[in-house]
């Protein structure tokens, strides 16, 4: 049995058990599998010495799903090493597609300053990633399937940089990683954890910058979290 496949049989069975007892469904633990993911797909790298160049360079080659096929530059994430704060939005538009790099159209520019103002920059303390690393065709969401494929190279780069904080932008990565169905609405600002194996990384949501572009009123909501983040991510760094 697939990582994936045991994700969803946990999946499923959380929202059964939320059914059963209370009728609404509830948000859980990230499920993560990777321990069998890792001896079974990272067929390249059997010493299993894993690292972000590797992530990287198996990306660039990924033909598993269609979107590797469509796409002019997989875009595997950037920024430093250990980060303070890993950042993960949905998948590359047009810009990222050309460029080979994450968030840098308009909605990138954005984020760039929504970090700057809670002193956070990919060049100094973040790494920022999605969680599809291939454009999907006129900007419509990733389906199931692509971002089943892609999990593999997101577990990997977050247990590889073991960030302090984990910010997620966006219904599609929120629901993706939290295996939730609500929207970002009614999930940002609360800390959750990403669990895997040894590690648990507290985790946020907030609204997509392509959203607070789309729609100001985000725009409060969204310096809130920011803001919040911010205070966690201090207390931690002064712990
Ligand atoms: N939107 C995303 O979610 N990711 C990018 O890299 C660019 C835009």
């Amino acid at each position: 049995m697939t990582s994936i496949e045991k994700e969803q049989i946990a999946g499923f069975l959380d929202l059964t058990n939320d059914y059963l007892n209370s009728g609404y469904q509830t948000i859980h633990q990230v499920y993560n599998f990777s321990d069998d993911s890792c001896s079974q797909q990272n067929t390249e790298n059997p010493e299993n010495t894993d690292s972000l160049e590797i992530i990287s360079e198996e990306i660039k080659k990924c033909r598993n799903c269609p979107l590797g096929n469509s796409r002019k530059n997989a875009v595997p994430g950037e920024g430093v090493r250990n980060p303070l704060l890993m950042v993960i939005g949905e998948g590359p538009g047009a810009d990222e597609d050309a460029q080979g790099r994450p968030f840098v159209g308009k909605a990138g520019q954005l984020l760039d300053e929504m970090l700057k103002a809670i002193k956070m920059s990919r060049t100094t303390n973040c790494f920022i990633a999605n969680v599809v690393k291939c454009r999907p065709p006129n900007n419509g969401d990733p389906k199931p399937e692509e971002t089943a494929a892609c999990s593999f190279f997101l577990a990997r780069q977050i247990a590889l940089l073991n960030p302090k904080m984990i910010l997620l932008v966006g219904n599609i990565a929120s629901q993706t990683i939290l295996k939730v169905k609500e929207p970002v609405g009614r999930i940002h600002g609360k800390f959750y954890e990403y669990k895997s194996g040894d590690l648990t990384i507290p985790l946020i949501v907030t609204y997509h910058p392509a959203a607070l572009l789309r729609n100001i009123e985000y725009k409060r909501p969204a310096w809130e979290d920011l803001k919040i983040l911010q205070a966690r991510i201090d207390s931690i760094v002064l712990n």
